[in-house]
């Protein structure tokens, strides 16, 4: 998984005007955050990326750069939409398997909480006879065709589809949620 490893140490510090006031955006501090952990020949390894928080100008309000992560979701959002793409076709504990096969660490519960979620289903592609998101292969052909470090934090976030500023839809359709519902109901017939 070396694509996802070049993300390590990254910094997000793009924020948007508050969402409160529209006031201006000054720097506050930076917060590490866990995108994912791998497992690699040496061992485990937690790719970490740090996020620099802002306080409003005009009335204080804490605010977030925008960064590759789903509004309350733990892990890096093209890890989300990997869980939730592979799960469209396999079982949640298969598609765990899968996961841990190419060396992400997630357990059936987590695919299983992103799956019956409001998160959107990601576009995906063919590749070694996985349906992978977009979000995934541009991160991994990004490190192949670059050197060491040269994902910057607007491609990544372009690639990823701005996950933080997701809006799940009132109807809840295109939904992950959604489309396992639909899948649950096939099977029964
Ligand atoms: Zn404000």
């Amino acid at each position: 998984m070396v694509g996802i490893s070049s993300l390590e140490g990254t910094l997000f510090a793009t924020a948007k005007p508050c969402p409160l006031c529209g006031g201006k955006p000054q720097p506050y501090d930076t917060k590490k955050k866990l995108y994912v952990i791998l497992k690699t020949p040496t061992g485990r390894k937690k790719i970490m990326v740090n996020i620099r928080r802002f306080k409003c100008k005009k009335c204080g309000n804490l605010i977030y750069a925008e960064e590759p992560f789903y509004p309350d979701t733990r892990l890096g959002s093209a890890i989300v939409d990997m869980a939730i793409s592979l799960a469209r076709l396999h079982s949640y504990s298969h598609t765990a398997e899968i996961m841990k096969a190419l060396g992400i660490e997630i357990d059936r519960g987590s695919v299983r909480n992103y799956a019956l979620s409001n998160l959107p289903i990601p576009p995906a592609n063919f590749l070694y006879g996985m349906q992978l998101p977009n979000s995934f292969i541009s991160l991994m052909t990004k490190e192949i065709s670059g050197s060491k470090g040269s994902v910057s934090s607007g491609e990544i976030l372009a690639s990823s589809g701005y996950p933080s500023g997701y809006k799940p839809p009132l109807d809840g359709k295109n939904t992950s949620a959604e489309f396992q519902k639909q899948k649950k109901r096939k099977n029964k017939q």
